[in-house]
């Protein structure tokens, strides 16, 4: 496929201002979410533009690498708060992920229930529109919120309303430790109770996941070295009725296995994403009839893989949101992608749509 790989902003808006045709927009194409169309990619346009460890800022361009952002983050003990997720090997893609791709696509991982999501983190963003117009939202600090919050709706927005030039992030400091207690012997519902009891007990929990085939639930704390470990001793004691609770010396590869649902990584299926309350997932799971399961968010989302080709989203039933993840080209346009929106809500999106890209040329038919 030919790729325009704009090198300044400038350039990025003199190509969209010029182009008739479908663009296909992505970092370097690692979220698989690829459309018909001719190519660009945001990858020249790269590197920090302001980070005030101090101030838990930073300004950086959108074709940044996301491991770029977190060394820098890291010399100073800091990280980007929301865990985004490495989609590489789930889908089998290449490359290195964009930290534009990441607000693009409204990227989080497990610590998204205590810490928030991508979107939570966004101070700002410069992004060019359909049209070719530079277009400026938000700040480089929390308190400064004005006008309309375009901020939130970029991030998620998939590329349809405008090509993320810059994004401006609050980063927060790197725990000192982290732990886990894991709950063997526990079934679907134990888990979901214990993680429950675990996500509203006063110990700050920062992870709370589940995996049926080990049948165990993991719990994370993190924080200074002596609190953490005073936490999992209490939640190894508040947790006892739910199965076997002990605390777990091995975190980072076990979160960053959650984070990037490694258990499906090289097994053949379509792979669902499904986001519900987590009181519904007990119910739900079984009238999934997956192949395997995988549970994060305390139950409230469920990583599904079935048979190459099943409409997951027909069988789920209670509210929530069903995306598909991983398929071939044909299930991805028969089933689409995104859970479809109600009826007013896709109005706002198409006028939103037309209002940002009136040519229809950004990442066309991706969403609605
Ligand atoms: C702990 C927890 C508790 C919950 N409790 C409840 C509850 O009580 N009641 C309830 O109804 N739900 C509940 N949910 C579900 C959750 O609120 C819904 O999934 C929510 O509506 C989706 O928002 P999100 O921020 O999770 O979106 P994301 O995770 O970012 O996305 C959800 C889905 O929407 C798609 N999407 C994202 N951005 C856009 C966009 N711009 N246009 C179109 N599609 C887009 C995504 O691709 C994905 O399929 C809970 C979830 C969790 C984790």
């Amino acid at each position: 496929m030919k790729m325009l790989t704009p090198q300044s902003e400038a350039e990025l808006a003199e190509m969209l201002a010029g182009a008739s045709g479908p663009l296909c927009i992505q970092g370097s194409g690692t979220r698989g979410l690829a459309i018909d169309g001719e190519g660009l990619s945001t990858r020249g346009l790269s590197g920090v533009e302001l980070y005030e460890p101090g101030a838990l800022t930073l300004v950086v361009r959108a074709g940044t690498p996301v491991a770029e952002v977190a060394a820098l983050l890291a010399a100073e003990n800091q990280q980007l708060a929301f865990e985004p997720m490495d989609h590489r090997g789930l889908l089998g893609t290449e490359g290195e992920p964009t930290i534009g791709g990441v607000i693009a696509a409204g990227v989080s991982g497990p610590r998204r229930i205590q810490a928030g999501a991508a979107r939570d983190h966004l101070l700002g963003v410069r992004f060019v529109d359909g049209s070719g117009q530079v277009v400026k939202n938000g700040g480089r600090v929390m308190k400064n919120v004005t006008g309309y919050d375009l901020v939130k709706l970029m991030c998620g927005a998939h590329g349809t309303l405008g090509v993320l030039s810059e994004v401006s992030l609050k980063v927060l400091p790197r725990a000192e430790a982290c732990a886990t207690v894991a709950i063997e012997g526990a079934d679907l519902a134990d888990a979901v109770a214990a993680m429950s009891a675990a996500l509203g007990s006063p110990y700050d929990v920062t992870g709370a996941a589940y995996d049926p085939e080990k049948q165990t639930a993991f719990v994370r704390v993190e924080g200074f070295a002596d609190s953490t470990a005073y936490r999992c001793r209490k939640l190894v004691s508040e947790l006892g009725g739910f199965g076997s609770p002990q605390i777990e010396n091995e975190d980072a590869g076990l979160w960053h296995g959650i984070r990037d649902a490694a258990g499906f990584h090289g097994r053949a299926g379509d792979v669902w994403r499904i986001s519900v309350k987590p009181s519904d997932a007990v119910a739900l799971a079984p009238r999934l009839q997956a192949e395997a399961l995988q549970f994060d968010w305390g139950g409230g989302l469920i990583w599904a893989l079935v048979p190459a080709g099943t409409d997951l989203r027909a069988q789920i039933g209670v509210r929530g949101h069903a995306t598909l993840v991983r398929a071939g080209a044909d299930t991805r346009k028969r089933l689409g992608v995104f859970q479809p929106q109600p009826g007013p809500l896709a109005a706002i999106s198409e006028g939103l749509r037309r209002q940002f890209d009136p040519k229809g040329i950004l990442n066309p038919g991706l969403m609605g």
